[in-house]
């Protein structure tokens, strides 16, 4: 089943065109690994699924309909949750306060500050990344690692609002993040992947090759190959990316 699809997408920023005609099609319960260079169009393919940019052709598609996703409450109404890049969690407030912190408006989070009620329902997010900490532990004394475990606890608090499946986007989550931090994150996106699609950005040909069941090339705006993971390997992934032969070292 196809959880969500790009068809004929194309975003231009100015003079740059940052986005091609580009389609896309992410299967349910799978990881889709994005590669490309710096600048190829990452971010931006990201952004479009995530409601923060608008294109300027194409249709996006979640569960086989046409739907316009115009702002990131519309793309988390629709079950699309982004993983930041940039961490977007605000360090100065507990851990429990930014999980809840921007549902979108009319969800039955509404009634969710009751203090208790809070701690017991922040601990039940953080349960399902496997993240043993104190709910009113403020982010600023949090590891890299575990900002990330909670950006992700944040993204899957949208089951409860959506009941069912969602679709989890990571742009290059692993930036900041350690080899033990990275391989704990890959523990979860494997555990949460039977129950959600995921896209996975990094322009690291050792981490797509590790996480995903599926590789989606973009070069210079354009997706050039999707392969199965094991229909690839690394000299013939850096082709695809650079769009020329690698020279042995
Ligand atoms: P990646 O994530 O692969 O590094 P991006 O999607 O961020 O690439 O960028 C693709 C291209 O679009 C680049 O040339 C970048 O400079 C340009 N771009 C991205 N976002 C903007 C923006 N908000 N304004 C102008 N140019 C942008
Ligand atoms: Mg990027």
């Amino acid at each position: 089943m196809t959880a969500f699809s790009l068809e004929g997408i194309s975003k231009r920023f100015g003079e740059v065109t940052a986005l091609d005609n580009v389609s896309l099609s992410l299967n349910e319960g799978e990881v889709l690994g994005l590669i490309g260079q710096n600048g190829s169009g990452k971010s931006t393919i990201m952004k479009v699924m995530a409601g923060l940019h608008r294109p300027d052709s194409g249709v996006v598609k979640v569960g086989g309909r046409a739907v316009q996703l115009r702002s990131p409450a519309e793309a988390a109404l629709a079950g699309i949750g982004l993983v930041h890049q940039e961490q977007s969690l605000i360090q100065a407030l507990s851990v429990a306060e930014n999980l809840f912190l921007d549902k979108p408006a009319g969800s039955t989070w509404a009634g969710v500050y009751r203090w208790n009620s809070l701690r017991d329902r922040a601990k039940a997010q953080l349960d399902k990344v496997e993240l043993d900490i104190d709910p009113f532990t403020p982010v600023s004394a949090l590891s890299f690692g575990q900002r990330q475990m909670v950006e992700l606890a944040k993204v899957l608090s949208l089951e409860e609002l959506v009941h069912g499946h969602l679709v989890i986007l990571f742009d290059e989550p692993t930036a900041v993040l350690n080899p033990p931090e990275i391989q704990a994150l890959f523990g979860q996106i494997r555990r949460i992947k039977h129950r959600s699609s995921v896209v996975f950005v990094s322009h690291r040909m050792d981490e797509i090759l590790d996480i995903s069941d599926r590789v989606y090339v973009m070069s210079d705006g354009r997706n050039v190959a999707t392969r199965d993971r094991d229909a690839v390997n690394p000299d013939e992934l850096y082709e695809l990316m650079v769009g020329r032969q690698r020279v042995n070292r």
